[in-house]
This record gives structure tokens, sequence and C-alpha cells, in this order.
């Protein structure tokens, strides 16, 4: 690793600063960050590590949204009780990523502003109309979570800001959800495939009035089935239905082949993981 400057500011104003006159990196749980640094990926001038702002650190709700700070560990968003009532699917994503050491280490923030169509935490935050706050010295600004990534590792973070938090309505009542993902094991994988479904149910409790479904690592972005979604309200969920929103899932992809998935099984496992959820929509396991 090259030599590089190291800062430590204890306050979110006094890293605002730093970050205005440095060209550096953010480091947060720095489980990407320093993995990317011992290969060789990146060597930054100056190393701004935002471990000590507690401000940050923190899961709340109040007028009808939750805030997630951007510190907030990926140990914290699993067994938050907020998160785990207003939006179970993400608490779920989060308890399947690394470890438990990384997840201890690993922050929202960074899984956010690391930009891998991989990360698992994007797709809940995708089907709960996410919305990030970016703050630099002069200017604090909101940008809606789809409009934020543009490819691989790409986003329009600029480099004098930091991701403060995270914030989403509350998903209306009663709803389903649920994050299924698939890896090279059963733990500590990056996901092939990733899948997150938020549905408010009708009143009878067999169809959805509102359907949101968003895929990780089957394009170059974490997407949403727009179209999937479209066909899939106010359906009564049979086997036909289900053959078909499956197929319709699977089309909507743009997955590629790499080192861990083809993308002919990540189109195939994509329809798979919507059609398993839905099943155990069917058989009344509500998440
Ligand atoms: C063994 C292992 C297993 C893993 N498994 C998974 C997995 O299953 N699923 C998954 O999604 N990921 C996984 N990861 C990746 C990683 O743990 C996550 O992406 C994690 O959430 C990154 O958070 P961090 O706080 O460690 O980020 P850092 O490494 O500190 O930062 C990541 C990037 O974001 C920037 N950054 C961080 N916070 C901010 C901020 N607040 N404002 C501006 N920029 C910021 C940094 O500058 C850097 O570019 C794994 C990593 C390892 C090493």
């Amino acid at each position: 690793m090259r030599d590089f400057k190291y800062f430590r500011p204890k306050t979110l104003k006094e890293a605002l600063k730093i970050l205005r006159n440095e060209r550096g990196k953010v480091l947060a749980g720095g489980t990407d960050l320093l993995v990317k640094m011992k290969d060789g990926l990146i060597y930054p001038e100056s190393v701004i590590d935002i471990t000590l702002l507690e401000e940050l650190r923190n899961i709340r709700q109040r007028d009808g949204r939750v805030e997630i700070g951007a510190l907030a560990t990926l140990s914290m968003v699993a067994s938050s009780q907020i998160i785990q009532l207003r939006a179970p699917h993400l608490a779920e994503s989060a308890r399947l990523i690394g470890s438990p050491q990384i997840r201890n280490m690993a922050t929202i923030g960074g899984n956010i502003v690391n930009a891998s169509p991989a990360g698992d935490s994007i797709p809940p935050l995708y089907t709960l109309n996410s919305e990030l706050i970016l703050e630099s010295e002069n200017e604090k600004r909101v940008v809606k979570i789809e409009d934020f990534f543009s490819g691989p590792g790409v986003s329009s973070i600029r480099p004098h800001e930091l991701l403060t938090a995270i914030t989403f309505p509350f998903p209306e009542e009663p709803f389903f959800s649920f994050f299924k993902k698939v890896g090279q094991r059963k733990a500590l994988a990056i996901s092939k495939i990733s899948l997150a479904f938020l549905g408010v149910i009708e009143e009878q409790g067999r169809s959805f009035r509102d359907v949101r479904i968003s895929l990780g690592a089957v394009a170059p972005t974490v997407i949403r089935a727009r179209r999937t979604e479209d066909f899939l309200k106010g359906k009564i969920i049979d086997q036909k239905v289900l053959e078909e929103v499956s197929g319709l899932c699977a089309e909507e992809t743009k997955p590629i082949s790499d080192i861990r998935s083809t993308s002919v099984y990540r189109r195939k496992v994509s329809g798979e993981l919507l059609k398993k959820g839905l099943v155990e929509f069917t058989e009344g396991v509500i998440s």
C-alpha cells in the first residue's frame, strides 16, 4: 500500500471541511475500501476516516419516514426493530451480507456509495423509494436512489460530498415483502442474483394493489422490473400467473457472464426467486 494522509474528524462539520480541501477517499467500515487499497486498485492521496461521526450512526422514524444514518452498520440495520417493522426485507438483506465480523464493521452508506450492482442493501432500498441525503460544506441535496447509479462502481456523488443519511416513507399497510439472493455459497458470498419485493396487499388478501420489484447483479446497476410490476398489480396469484411473472421478470434482466455466474443462469434464476417469494405469499408466510 502507498503512503497516504490520514484524517479522523470528530464532527460532520469538520469532515466536510476536510473533504472540501482534500482529494481523498472516505473510510467508513473499510470493508470495500481497504480491500481495494491493499489490492493496489486505488491509491488515494488521503483517507478521511469518518468512524467517529456518531451523529451519522442512528436509525429513527419521524413524520411517516424512516431515516438511517449512513454510518449505521449492517448489524444495526439487521437487528433494528424499526427496520424489522417498516422494511423487513431490508433487514433480511443486511442479515445476509458477509459474516458477523463484516456486518459489525460495514455500513449501509458504504454499501450504497460502493455502487456495486451486487450491493445487497440496494434492491430493498429501491422498492422503498428511498432518497439519499448528500452533504458538502455549502450544499445539502436529496437524490432518489434510482437516479444515483450509472454503472458498476459509478454514482453521482461528488468528490466533496458525504452521504449522510438514507430515508424512505413507511410502506402502506398491509404489505408483504421479501429479499432473496443466490451466491456461490450459503454464507459469506457476494450475490450472483438478488431480488427484493414489496407489495401492498389488496383487501381480500390474494393480490397486490401496488408492486415494486428490484433486482441486483443482473445489469450494470440495480434495476426495477417495471413491466413485471404492472403485470402483477391486481392479479390473483395462481399457478398460471406465477409462470407468467417469472418469465416476464427474467426477460427484464440484462445480465452478463462473469466469474460468478453465466447470463443464462442469472436470467432464469431471477424469475425463480420471484416465483419462490410469491409462493410463500400464497401459503400465508408474511414477512
Ligand atoms: C468478506 C467480505 C464479504 C462481503 N460480502 C458482501 C455481501 O454479501 N453483500 C454485499 O453487498 N457486500 C458484501 N461485501 C462488501 C462490503 O462489506 C459492503 O459493501 C459494505 O457495506 C461496505 O461498507 P463499508 O462501511 O465497509 O464501506 P467502505 O469500505 O468504508 O467504503 C466503500 C466506498 O464508499 C465510500 N463511502 C463510504 N461511506 C461513505 C459516506 N458516508 N459518504 C461518502 N462516501 C462513502 C468509500 O470512500 C468507498 O469508496 C463483502 C466484503 C467482504 C470483505
